[in-house]
């Protein structure tokens, strides 16, 4: 007997790394995802070479959204007049946030005063595009919190993506606004209390859902390629942690959603975006 995998009708999945897919599994996953209710997806570059086949997807497909910048994994490539070809690209209307960008001190692939030169820059383009920030962190909370608490980053609107970094970290960022939790399917995991105990406190119009593709499978796909059709795990989990009905969790985070990257810069209705638009992986790690 063949159980029927569960749907979640108009769930996004805020983080998934379509691009990571081989090139003949994207579509194919787009529809499984779709055929279980996923109405959304924003597709995070890590480095600004992948960005052309990412607007490809945007193109091609309505429910496609994008986030183009340089992941700290990367930003070792980073050099003058990156910031001025990534604006060149953000023009595309559905380029809807910068990043993915961020701190790595957990694997340091790249050395940190160039993660932290290449965070700044493509921070200050955010800023200056009045467009949000999709955030990496690992092991570099304290660098993060000291970046995020001067005064010229006030104003910056960030999902802190995968969120992952407990209770302490999260009220601090919570604390400054501006600030959204991406939970991923580490939800399901059973050592992720770094996941679970903010649940506790971050306010519901905080709170996003991803699927971090083709990283970090929820359960029970642990192990295997994630792939966006997952988020429907990791939404139905979620709920149970917060104790809301699965329909609730999707109006929520889907309005979340809208309201961080979608309404303003797709819509021709609201302004920033009328202006702005004419202007051999580890599938355990994240990124
Ligand atoms: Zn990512």
């Amino acid at each position: 007997m063949i159980a029927l995998a569960p749907t979640l009708p108009g769930v996004v999945d805020s983080h998934c790394h379509l691009q990571g897919l081989e090139p003949d599994e994207r579509e194919a996953a787009l529809d499984r995802a779709r055929a279980r209710g996923v109405v959304g997806f924003l597709v995070p570059a890590t480095k600004l070479e992948e960005a052309d086949t990412i607007l490809a997807l945007c193109d091609r497909h309505a429910d496609v959204w994008c986030a183009l910048g340089v992941h700290p994994h990367e930003a070792s490539s980073w050099r003058d007049g990156h910031a001025t070809r990534l604006a060149a690209l953000l023009e595309h209307p559905k380029a809807v946030a910068v990043g993915e960008c961020g701190l790595d001190f957990h694997y340091d692939f790249a050395p940190r005063e160039q993660q932290e030169r290449a965070l700044r820059e493509q921070w200050e383009l955010a800023l200056h595009l009045d467009l949000p920030v999709v955030v990496h962190n690992r092991q570099s909370e304290d660098a993060m919190l000291a970046l995020l608490a001067e005064p010229r980053f006030a104003a910056l609107r960030a999902d802190f993506h995968s969120f992952s970094g407990g209770a302490v970290m999260a009220k601090q960022l919570l604390a400054r606004g501006n600030s959204w939790l991406g939970i991923s399917g580490m939800v399901t995991f059973k050592k992720a209390d770094n996941v679970r105990e903010p649940l506790a406190f971050t306010p519901a119009d905080r709170l996003l859902v991803e699927t971090d593709t083709p990283y970090l499978a929820p359960v029970p796909y642990r192990g295997k390629p994630n792939e966006p059709a997952f988020v429907v795990e990791v939404g139905l989990r979620l709920a149970a942690e917060l104790g809301w009905e699965p329909a609730a969790l999707v109006a929520q985070t889907t309005a979340n959603f809208h309201r961080l990257f979608v309404a303003d810069s797709a819509s021709p209705a609201t302004n920033g975006a009328a202006s702005r638009a004419g202007a051999g992986r580890n599938v355990e790690e994240r990124r």
